[in-house]
C-alpha cells in the first residue's frame, strides 16, 4: 500500500497548530486523562493569548467532557468541519463523548474502526489557530493502539508525554510504549509520574503510595535517557474536582498537585 492520503489532509488541517502533543500511558487508570485535562487548564492559564485544544481520542472511555465540565454539550459540523466545545475562551475540546447518544454508552469498537475514528477526528475538527493540541489517546500496548500512535507520528505529532504510576505493571507497559515510540521516531517530551505520593492535608506528612517501587519513574528515565517532567501527588480533592468537572487549577491554588503541575508545565 502507498502512503495514506489522509495523512496529508491531517497535516494540512493541523498546520495552524504549533505543538501537537499526545499523552500516552501503557496501562489504563494511571491518570492519563486527568493529566491531559490539568495540562490543558494550566497551559491555557499561562497567558490569555495561548490557545489550547484537547482532542479526546480515548474512544473506549471518553472522560474529558465530564472532567472539563462540558458534558452534554452539542458539537456542530459546518462546512469547515466539526467545531470543538469551548471550556473557556482559550481552551477547547473535541471528544467522541459528544457524539454518543448517551454519556453512558460504552464504545467498544474494534481496531480498524477505532483508528478510523481517530483519523476522522484528526482530519475533520476545525481548531482554528492553536498553540497546543493535547491528544488523549486510548491506553494499551496492543497492535491496534500502537498503529494509532504510529499514525499520529506520521501525521506530524510533535512529541509524546508519557504518564505512569510507579507501579511495576505500569512501568512495564510504559517501557513497551516508549520503545515503540522510539521505533517509529516519535520524540518523547518526558515522563510524568502520577500518584506516587500522598501529602496529608492535616499534618503535611508525606506517604509513598507504592513504597516497593518508589523512584521507579526516575529510574526508568535514567535508564532510557528520558526527561522526568515531575510528579503529581495523589490528591483526593483533585479526584473530586475531576468528577465534578471543576477547574481544579483555579479552584485549588494551594494544592500540592497544582504546584507540581506548574513545575511540569514549565518543563514542557
Ligand atoms: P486514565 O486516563 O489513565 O485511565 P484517569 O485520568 O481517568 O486515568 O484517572 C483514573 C482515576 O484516578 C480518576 O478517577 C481520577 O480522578 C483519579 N486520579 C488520577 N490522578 C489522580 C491524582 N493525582 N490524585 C487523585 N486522583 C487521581
Amino acid at each position: 500500500a502507498g502512503p495514506d492520503p489522509a495523512i496529508e489532509i491531517i497535516k494540512n488541517r493541523l498546520s495552524n497548530v504549533k505543538h501537537k502533543i499526545i499523552i500516552l500511558s501503557g496501562k489504563g487508570g494511571v491518570g492519563k486523562s486527568t493529566v491531559t485535562s490539568l495540562l490543558g487548564h494550566a497551559l491555557s492559564k499561562l497567558n490569555p493569548d495561548i490557545n489550547v485544544g484537547i482532542l479526546d481520542a480515548d474512544i473506549c472511555g471518553p472522560s474529558q467532557p465530564r472532567v472539563l465540565g462540558v458534558r452534554g454539550e452539542q458539537v456542530h459540523n459546518s462546512g469547515s468541519g466539526w467545531s470543538p466545545v469551548y471550556v473557556t475562551d482559550n481552551l477547547s475540546l473535541m471528544s467522541i463523548g459528544f457524539l454518543l447518544s448517551s454519556p453512558d454508552d460504552a464504545v467498544i469498537w474494534r481496531g480498524p474502526k477505532k483508528n478510523g475514528m481517530i483519523k476522522q477526528f484528526l482530519s475533520e475538527v476545525d481548531w482554528g489557530d492553536l498553540d497546543y493540541l493535547l491528544i488523549d489517546t486510548p491506553p494499551g500496548t496492543s497492535d491496534e493502539h500502537l498503529s494509532a500512535v504510529q499514525y499520529l507520528s506520521q501525521a506530524g505529532v510533535t512529541g509524546a508525554i508519557v504518564v505512569t504510576t510507579p507501579q511495576e505493571v505500569a512501568l512495564l507497559d510504559v517501557r513497551k510504549e516508549i520503545q515503540f515510540c522510539r521505533k517509529v521516531g516519535l520524540p518523547i517530551i518526558g515522563v510524568v509520574e502520577n500518584m506516587s505520593l500522598f501529602v496529608c492535608p492535616n499534618c503535611k506528612s508525606r506517604s509513598e503510595i507504592f513504597p516497593a517501587t518508589t523512584g521507579g519513574a526516575a529510574q526508568l528515565c535514567a535508564e532510557l535517557a528520558l526527561r522526568p517532567l515531575g510528579a503529581l501527588p495523589l490528591d483526593p480533592l483533585l479526584a473530586r474536582a475531576c468528577d465534578a468537572g471543576a477547574d481544579f487549577v483555579r479552584e485549588l491554588p494551594h494544592s500540592p498537585a497544582v504546584a507540581a503541575l506548574g513545575r511540569i508545565v514549565a518543563e514542557i
